[in-house]
């Protein structure tokens, strides 16, 4: 099964993407973790984004096209995958379309977790996040607090609050969201793939309604 993740910064994405990627056995493609890997990795891709983020600036499209290129052809991709902060403007969509062409793959579903911007800022506010990598869970302070405060529940790393959840970068991240990502809920409605959802529910309840879209017995 191929399925893709959207959803505003906050929306509750990674999360559902990660217990969906435990349940199914599907392998996890976030942009992020595939960058951080690709660069700690030194591979060809690898090499060429850090390139762009040495100089702060954004790795462009044909650069990520071949990192998902070398993502999808990985014999660990049998059972399927899902992508999780990729595509996130519209002529990326069109390239992953060309890609998954090439490949002979296809989307079984895109998911969209719709939910109201203004309830996300105190979403990501509150955020801290681990900084171990091979954990990487995040937390809330109010919605779903570590059982000792600050310390990771998990690897009992100490939590950190990403500059990306800071007040100031917030509200910036969710403009470029509605202007940027927003227009590929149009784009994949076109191709009769779109589930929407409501993402403004308890995260036990979005699941259910996640496997109930994708028609998977609990
Ligand atoms: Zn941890």
């Amino acid at each position: 099964m191929q399925v893709l993740f959207l959803g505003a910064p906050g929306s509750g994405k990674g999360t559902q993407c990660k217990k969906l990627s435990a349940k199914l056995g599907l392998a996890h493609l976030s942009s992020g973790d595939l960058l951080r890997a690709a660069i700690r990795e030194n591979t060809a891709t690898g090499l060429k984004a850090k390139e762009f983020m040495d100089k702060g600036l954004l790795v462009p499209d044909p650069v990520l096209i071949d990192m998902f290129r070398e993502a999808l052809s990985m014999p660990a991709l049998k059972k399927g995958f899902i992508l999780d902060g990729f595509p996130r403007n519209l002529a990326q969509a069109e390239s992953l379309d060309k890609l998954l062409d090439e490949l002979d793959m296809k989307l079984n579903a895109v998911i969209d977790m719709e939910i109201d911007t203004s309830l996300l800022e105190e979403r990501l506010v509150g955020r801290r996040s681990c900084p171990n990598k091979v954990c990487n869970n995040v937390f809330h302070v109010k919605f779903a607090p570590p059982k000792e405060a600050d310390v990771c529940d998990y690897c009992q790393s100490q939590l950190v609050h990403r500059s990306d959840d800071k007040v100031e970068v917030v509200s910036s991240r969710l403009e470029t969201y509605k202007r940027e990502t927003e227009p590929l809920i149009g784009f994949y409605k076109g191709k009769g793939v779109l589930q929407s959802l409501n993402a403004d529910d308890t995260p036990e309840h979005i699941f259910e309604q996640i496997l109930k879209v994708l028609q998977v017995s609990v």
